[in-house]
């Protein structure tokens, strides 16, 4: 599989851009699982979660996660290893959490790699925003109260006036939202869609490294989630779902089983 020939008939490496799911390694696609255990090298960050990483051995394994200091900014760097090591006629897996292409930066690194003429393959992984609400019971639809669902980036000050986020808008969907990267400026995406017209009572729930064997889940409504998210000590990575599906977790939760559950 390794050394298929590029453009100009040189041999050269493959690059798998490579989603691993949200942490639980069941949750990896077969093929996922297949291409981590064959790469020569995986270039990772710490999204795919501990027990995923705890596959690769450490001589397989570069972590591009964080690079402090340098002239290269992480993205940069990760950029020009994958065609380094291409052109070493390596194979490749650029392991990302979720899926590459949902927040990921995975189109960046495909069209860097179009363009430096790496060959590439792409394999989608299970999204973090679909089965972080999944496992802890939260529904992205439901005929009776949602029947969209739009994956945002909490990412963005709400506050400053070029922000690419339409938080009124969104509000006004009566939609399912679900916010990435939403943790540390979760009052600001809140006053926003309060201000959009969202009524307070809307029910928010956090899934704070779901599927990961410490995952922890909170739920509240739109007025309590913030005090929620500070009494509780939310942090990253977790996923934030707005909208009455939220609900549904109280509804079945003495029945749902989570995490590591069917293991004890
Ligand atoms: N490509 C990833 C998302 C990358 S953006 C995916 O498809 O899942 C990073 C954000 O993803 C985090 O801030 C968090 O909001 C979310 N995330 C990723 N893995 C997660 C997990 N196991 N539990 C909760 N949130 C997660």
């Amino acid at each position: 599989m390794s050394g298929v020939d590029t453009a100009d008939g040189e041999p050269g490496g493959v690059v798998y851009l490579v989603g691993s799911g949200p942490g639980d390694p069941d949750l990896m696609t077969v093929k996922a699982r297949r291409l981590v255990d064959e790469a020569d090298v995986v270039l990772h960050d710490k999204l795919p979660g501990p027990e995923i990483l705890d596959l690769i051995p450490e001589e397989r394994r570069e972590d591009v996660g964080k690079r402090a200091g340098g002239e290269w900014t992480p993205q940069e760097y990760t950029n020009r290893r994958m065609v380094e090591l291409a052109r070493e006629g390596k194979r490749i897996v650029r392991l990302k959490g979720g899926d590459p292409f949902v927040f990921g930066r995975g189109g960046e690194e495909m069209e860097h790699l179009a363009e430096h003429e790496v060959a590439f393959e792409v394999v989608p992984g299970l999204s973090s925003a679909v089965a972080g609400p999944g496992v802890a019971g939260i529904p992205l639809t439901h005929r009776d109260f949602a029947s969209s669902v739009s994956f945002v980036t909490g990412h963005e000050d709400p506050t400053k006036e070029e922000s690419a986020v339409d938080w009124e808008a969104l509000a006004a969907t009566g939609g399912t939202l679900v916010v990435l990267m939403g943790v540390g400026k979760l009052p600001e995406y809140v006053a926003a869609l309060r201000g959009g017209g969202m009524a307070p009572e809307t029910p928010v729930a956090m899934v704070e490294r779901a599927t990961w064997p410490d995952q922890r889940v909170v739920t509240g409504t739109l007025d309590t989630i913030v005090d929620l998210r500070d009494r509780e000590g939310i942090e990253p990575p977790a996923i934030t779902v707005i909208g009455e599906v939220a609900a549904t977790r109280e509804r079945v939760k003495a029945f749902l089983r989570e995490g590591g559950d069917e293991d004890g």
